[in-house]
């Protein structure tokens, strides 16, 4: 039997890739804002229902050009959670800027909005949420808080690309939502990301952060280089058209792993949300006094070749980077992160994953 890996990137079909790309050949335009930069971008802002779309040459780079906006003042803290991919926590701290740790709610695994308050200081300017795993934070409480007390919400949506609540766009909450567009993500554009936003402001100074801060052919800020280019385009373009299919294939791959597993008491699954369309981008189970332990039925998949990722683990206040910081996990500011990261387990999840590989992976966990 082959191997399962955790994720296996999605594919338009060879030839749909070919043609989208012939017309590059005969322009030579390779990047810089061109056609197929600029086609792609107007597709997502049509998808997505929301004014601007910003693209990038990842995510983690969007994320950063995203707090450079606001020009905030060296050391001022953004909260934010631990229970993350490392490019979130990293994106703060190499914008000079200070994370301020939050725990997570310990059903859904996002953002607990009661707890953020407490964590704001007169140098706190934002908080960066995470959408984890595509399960959408509590974005009314939010932005409530955020407008009481005058901060920034930059959302880590990227995990959530496509997905809507009560029919309204993940893309459309907080001053911006960043998607990433990486090989491993439910819609990819080899690596890539995007910015999307509602204050039209904001745009020139995105561009001009992404391509070395010129305007007029001067350099007028100190932007670095963040640009996707025209191949990373047009995979977009292509895998855009198959996104609804693509879903629907993970959709199913979903339920059954839902049925299997759904009914363990000792086995915890995200919640399904109430309004929300979900992109079905991961399937984590969470141990909770289970027979075998996270580790274990990790070890076991792997002797059959399914690689099941710890994914997060450890917490990003747990590295040895933030250990010092007040709200780090080593002075046990968020222990149900600590918790989670300790008992998470993400299954393989992707479009053609068969049902009877599916029944295989619950077979070994339930065995
Ligand atoms: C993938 C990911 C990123 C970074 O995206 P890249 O496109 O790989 O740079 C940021 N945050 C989270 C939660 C991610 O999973």
């Amino acid at each position: 039997m082959s191997n399962i890996n955790v994720t296996r990137s999605s594919m338009p079909p060879f030839e749909e890739y070919c043609e989208e790309i012939k017309e590059l050949w005969d322009s030579r335009w390779l990047t810089n804002n061109g056609i197929k930069h600029r086609e792609f971008e107007e597709k997502l802002e049509n998808i997505l229902g929301v004014p601007n779309v910003t693209l990038y040459t990842n995510g983690h780079l969007a994320l950063e050009n995203a707090l450079s906006v606001f020009s905030f003042p060296k050391g001022s803290e953004v909260i934010t959670t631990p229970f993350t991919f490392a490019s979130t926590t990293h994106a703060i701290s190499r914008s000079g800027l200070t994370p301020v740790f939050c725990d997570v709610n310990e059903d859904d695994f996002t953002i607990n909005p009661e707890k953020i308050e407490a964590l704001i200081t007169d140098k706190t300017v934002a908080v960066m949420p995470v959408h984890v795993y595509g399960t959408i934070c509590d974005v009314e409480k939010i932005q409530k808080i955020a407008d009481k007390y005058g901060l920034k919400v930059i959302y880590d949506a990227a995990h959530a690309f496509y997905e809507t609540k009560c029919g309204k766009s993940v893309a459309a909450f907080g001053d911006f939502s960043m998607f990433s567009f990486h090989a491993t993500k439910v819609f990819h554009t080899i690596e890539g990301g995007a910015l999307c936003y509602s204050d039209d402001s904001f745009e020139e100074k995105l561009y001009m952060m992404k391509n070395f801060g010129y305007k007029n052919n001067c350099s007028q800020l100190c932007g670095g280089n963040a640009k996707m280019n025209e191949f990373q385009a047009a995979m977009g373009i292509c895998n855009l058209r198959h996104i609804e299919e693509e879903i629907a294939k993970r959709k199913n791959v979903a339920g059954r792993y839902r049925e299997r597993l759904g009914n363990i008491p000792e086995i915890q699954l995200t919640p399904i949300q109430e309004g929300v369309v979900s992109n079905y981008a991961y399937f984590p189970m969470v141990t909770k006094g289970y027979k075998y332990s996270r580790d274990e039925i990790a070890h076991r998949l792997g002797e059959q070749g399914i690689l099941a990722r710890k994914y997060f683990a450890p917490a990003t206040n747990s590295f040895e980077y933030y250990k010092d910081l007040p709200t780090s996990e080593q002075n046990g500011a968020t222990p149900i992160s600590k918790i989670l990261c300790e008992n998470v387990l993400c299954l393989p999840i992707y479009a053609d994953l068969s049902l009877s590989d599916v029944d295989r992976i619950c077979d070994i966990i339930l065995s």
